[in-house]
């Protein structure tokens, strides 16, 4: 850190995202990416868009709107989109979390939550998953601040039901409830038709899991007009030109290849429940994950131990080296090829530690 680095970042520490090799000795299973290309019209789209990129793109986004808003039920002005869910994200603690209202997440959580918090100068109230690595509805009842949850939960996979969000919201009257549903195409029920009844619950989306476009950076946020409104103020005063040309026409593409998205999305939940039973089979601790990951523990080896074997074998995966996460590793759910790999390599790693 530079003498020059404003003092308000003195005790800031920033996100470490996942390893991204360089290499391609790897089979990538750390950082819940889609392991299929983008759709086809999305990368069509793409590439025609590249030939306008002298110009400036469209900070409205009206066709990418469009197309959303079509796909899933909402107005124009109930929409917003960002070069990625983590810029929206960050728009929203912006916007919503001061001294009055804290940021409010679970401990187990994604990951870059707790860094929103501090690079805003806030301290979150964390709250503790219950045994079963559930959430509590009730634990966020008059939470006090500005809650965050990812429904189904980031690295456990497990949902609250849309009822039990319903609660949530109306348990917090006068704060913001956002619902980050980055994985909720991989199996588990969207609360997106709430925004029309609750004027304080925002929903995120993420076109890097379920629409194989992680490398395109889009997200998006749907909410209630007033919400959006003062997220608009926000984009406006850093980038008005949030969504890069390429990004917004491949979105556009990915939304109307309705086709593609499910055949994709089906795989994906095929490969998950083949890896969720192959890991039971071997002995190890994991949940019903709905998500397209899926977290794994054995007391016959540590997690750090485990997660260097794999890399030895030719596999990432995530490991989490603290918290209450600790001795569990993350999978991601790649093709069906690669999990037979994965699970090989644990299998002969698990016999060689006998
Ligand atoms: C992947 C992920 C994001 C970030 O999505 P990007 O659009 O790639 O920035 C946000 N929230 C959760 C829970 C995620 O898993």
């Amino acid at each position: 850190m530079s003498r020059f680095f404003s003092v308000k970042f003195a005790d800031h520490v920033a996100y470490v995202p996942g390893e991204q090799p360089r290499e391609q000795k790897y089979i990538k299973l750390n950082t819940n990416e889609n392991p299929f290309p983008p759709s086809p019209l999305a990368q069509q789209l793409a590439c025609q868009a590249a030939g306008d990129l002298a110009l400036y793109p469209d900070p409205h986004c009206t066709e990418l709107t469009r197309a959303a808003c079509e796909k899933w039920g909402v107005a124009a002005n109930e929409i917003i989109f960002g070069n990625s869910s983590d810029v929206v994200l960050s728009w929203l603690f912006i916007a919503f979390c001061d001294h009055e209202h804290v940021p409010v997440f679970a401990d187990v959580t994604y990951g870059f939550y707790p860094v929103f918090a501090s690079f805003n100068g806030l301290t979150p109230k964390v709250i503790p998953l219950q045994k079963d690595l559930t959430i509590r509805p009730e634990d966020y009842y008059n939470a006090g601040g500005t809650v965050f949850i990812v429904n189904p939960n980031a690295d456990v996979g497990l949902a609250l039901t849309v009822q039990q969000v319903a609660d949530i919201v109306e348990h917090n009257p006068d704060n913001v409830v956002v619902i980050d549903e980055a994985y909720v195409d991989f199996g588990a029920e969207t609360v997106l038709p709430l925004i029309h009844k609750y004027p304080n619950l925002a929903v995120t989306r993420t076109f890097s899991k379920s629409y194989s476009m992680a490398g395109a950076r889009l997200g998006c946020v749907m909410a209630d007009e007033g919400l959006i409104g003062d997220l608009q103020v926000v984009k406006n005063s850093i980038n008005p030109y949030s969504v890069n040309r390429m990004s917004m026409a491949a979105g556009q593409g990915a939304l109307l290849d309705e086709e593609y998205f499910e055949a994709n999305r089906q795989k994906i939940m095929e490969n998950r429940a083949y890896t969720i039973q192959a890991l039971k089979d071997l002995g190890f601790a994991t949940t019903n994950s709905l998500g397209n990951f899926v977290p794994f523990k054995s007391d016959r080896i540590h997690s750090k131990e485990l997660f260097g074997k794999l890399k030895e074998e030719g596999i990432l995966v995530r490991f989490f080296s603290e918290g209450p996460w600790g001795d569990y590793n993350r999978v991601s759910i790649g093709s069906r090829e690669e999990m037979e790999t994965f699970i090989r390599a644990v299998q002969k790693i698990m016999e060689a530690s006998r």
